[in-house]
């Protein structure tokens, strides 16, 4: 099977040196590989999302050496893949929808009965208002958040354990496994489509990944408490489980993790200064492999 990687920006801001090294890892192990590196353009937030971050984004990735089959897959592009996917999980009777805005969840949470309140990759984990309050029969309900009920997916799955593919350099503390305890208590019913997009990050890096044919998911460490869901996805959509490799983060002189919003360590600034693509790449502390 050949290899893909990938690199998948938002386009809602400057591309910086954490992603410069993500974008380096990901092409460096297609390369080794004998295989194909992809750009994916994470636009599903049009609220934030702009196509001068987008072309930007491509042309420093140019700069850095990188190249990539075009055009890149949009996201924007596929709301009808997303709604095809949340039809099937909708049909198998696991999705819900939910009405409940950040202050109903605050305010549910908070009752006595409540503990104390969990934080899981997407916040606080729902304390679950909406589960039995609607009707799961019918079409896909349109213009309201769905979440993905944890507990009757796991269930069906008959999966007590979701497992990781993890390759390549172990970052310290990785979660490589979460049990359906886990799953239930730590991450809960997590929303796949949000109202205002009609679907979510998890929905559509599960479709897509799949859809690009990507082997090998390298990302953030960052993003690895995700991927417990990602795994859960591609079981319940039939989608085949991708290798990952969650690399080290970028992090500022005081140890900070590098924010989008940090302009300041914009690749774009460091051109605007005369850096070259080596001296970015010297910066990054990435090393290319030798093959
Ligand atoms: N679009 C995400 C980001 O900008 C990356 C998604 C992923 O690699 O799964 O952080
Ligand atoms: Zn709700």
């Amino acid at each position: 099977m050949t290899t893909r990687t990938r690199f998948a920006p938002s386009p809602t801001g400057p591309l910086h040196i954490g992603h410069a090294y993500a974008a380096f890892v990901a092409a460096d192990l297609a390369r080794t590989a004998g295989g194909q590196f992809l750009l994916r353009i994470e636009d599903i937030d049009q609220s934030r999302a702009r196509p001068h971050w987008e072309a930007q984004i491509a042309e420093d990735l140019h700069w850095l050496g990188l190249d990539w089959p075009l055009p890149p897959m949009r996201q924007s592009e596929r709301m009808e893949v997303y709604q095809d996917h949340l039809a099937t999980l909708w049909k198998m009777g696991i999705l819900y929808p939910c009405t409940c805005n950040r202050r109903d969840i605050q305010a549910a949470l908070s009752a006595p009965q409540e503990g104390a309140p969990v934080l899981g990759p997407d916040g606080l984990v729902y304390p679950g208002t909406c589960r039995h309050l609607h009707d799961r029969a019918g079409p896909l309900p349109a213009g309201v958040a769905l979440r993905l009920d944890m507990a009757k997916a796991l269930q069906m799955l008959g999966a007590d354990e979701i497992e990781l593919n993890e390759t390549g350099p172990l970052q310290a503390d990785l979660k490589l496994s979460w049990t359906a305890g886990e799953l239930i208590s730590g991450v809960g019913d997590v929303v796949l489509s949000r109202r205002d997009m009609g679907t979510s990050y998890h929905l559509s890096v599960v479709a897509d990944d799949a859809a690009q044919g990507i082997t090998l998911v390298t990302r953030g460490a960052d993003l690895a408490d995700a991927t417990g869901i990602h795994v859960l996805l591609q079981r319940l959509l039939g989608l085949g489980t991708p290798a990952y490799h969650h690399h080290r983060l970028i992090r500022d002189a005081e140890g900070k993790r590098l924010a989008k919003r940090d302009d300041a360590r914009a690749i774009a600034a460091y051109r605007a200064e005369g850096c070259t693509p080596e001296d970015i790449r010297q910066m990054t502390g990435f090393i290319p492999s030798a093959a």
